[in-house]
């Protein structure tokens, strides 16, 4: 174990970058990662409207966090923690997919 210069959190020995802060051992600065699901990646049309539904954007849940105006209807996806999310431009219909791999 190593500990993080920064947060003085405890590191793995194995890890380059703090999981705590994202302080990189290696760069010596807290580093931003490119969130690898920001892109939208699927081609969907508006089953209503037969126009593409262009991508809107990663919804996150963040831990501990309610889900607001959601209600209850995430609850079912409470394993899943980010969607990209799909809007018609024309009825303005939403539609969320679970964030892919890339
Ligand atoms: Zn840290
Ligand atoms: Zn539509």
């Amino acid at each position: 174990m190593k500990s993080c210069p920064n947060c003085h959190e405890e590191i793995e020995d194995n890890f380059e970058v703090c999981w705590n802060c994202n302080y990189s051992l290696t760069e010596n600065k807290v580093v931003e990662f490119e969130d690898p699901t920001i892109q939208g990646t699927r081609k969907i049309k508006c089953l209503r409207c037969d126009v593409p539904m262009p991508y809107s954007g990663n919804f996150k849940f963040h831990e501990g966090s309610r889900y607001g105006v959601f209600g209850n209807l995430f609850e079912v996806f409470e394993n899943r923690e980010a969607f990209d999310l799909y809007v018609c431009p024309q009825c303005g219909k939403v539609e969320f997919f679970t964030a892919q791999a890339h």
